[in-house]
């Protein structure tokens, strides 16, 4: 079977407009087809009682597992706060050239900042953010240029900073990588990315890479005998 479509998945309940918005921008973007699945419950799954949020990597897994046969892709999306083992959150994470990406929406909500909230707002650093980490499961790693959607966000100013589109040196890789052809470049001499797309890609990818965006690394929780590190100390939190 071709495989084809990229899918979305809800992973709680999200809103309908929100996953409209997504859906349209992502088919715009990257070319193909983009399915909504019936959304499962929350990631129970993934869930660290001591944080009280999910581990991102844990999801990622799982999602790779509900790909669909025609499917090249797979974005979940969830309401749930996310983080990593070293990271205090992350706002979304993705298997750099695999199948998987997530993002979550519980940051991207002005409320969580006790601000008004804004409907705009959010759909389009929903829309960003989606982008950014299917933009990694496509190859494409974090840019420099701060206005490009694929450059780090460590919070929503961040985010809100940078556009909804690629810089021409991240469009002319991704055009690459989607076999569509190149806008004029600005820049030449990339490497050849030639002769193995997406689809041929997808599944085989077994040393996987995990990017992450968004948090700060997570000071250590047990401090180590004060006698054995003196005049060190630990933040708890
Ligand atoms: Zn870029
Ligand atoms: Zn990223």
């Amino acid at each position: 079977m071709m495989r084809d479509s990229i899918y979305i998945l809800p992973l709680g309940e999200i809103e309908w407009e929100i996953l409209e918005e997504v859906k349209k921008e992502i088919t715009a973007v990257f070319q193909f087809p983009v399915k909504v699945l019936p959304n499962l419950s929350n990631p129970a799954y993934a869930f660290e009682p001591k944080r009280g949020q999910y581990y991102s990597t844990k999801i990622l897994k799982e999602l790779i597992s509900k790909l669909p046969d025609d499917g090249v892709k797979i974005l979940g999306i969830t309401e749930v706060d996310l983080c990593t083992p070293v990271l205090t959150f992350v706002f979304g994470e993705a298997h750099l050239e695999g199948c998987a990406a997530v993002i979550s929406l519980a940051r991207l909500h002005q409320e969580y900042y006790d601000l008004p909230s804004n409907k705009p707002l959010l759909l389009n650093r929903a829309v960003k953010e989606a982008i950014h980490e299917l933009g990694h499961t496509f190859g494409l790693v974090h840019c420099r240029d701060n206005q490009c959607v694929m450059s780090f966000s460590p919070n929503c100013l961040g985010i809100d900073q940078k556009q909804v589109g690629f810089c021409s040196v991240c469009q002319g890789i991704l055009a690459r990588r989607l076999s569509l052809p190149r806008p004029p470049a600005e820049k030449s001499g990339e490497t050849s990315l030639q002769g193995d797309g997406p689809i041929a890609r997808c599944r085989r990818t077994f040393l996987l890479f995990f990017l992450t965006d968004g948090g700060f690394v997570k000071p250590r929780q047990k401090p180590i005998a004060a006698s054995s590190r003196k005049g060190v100390q630990w933040n708890e939190s």
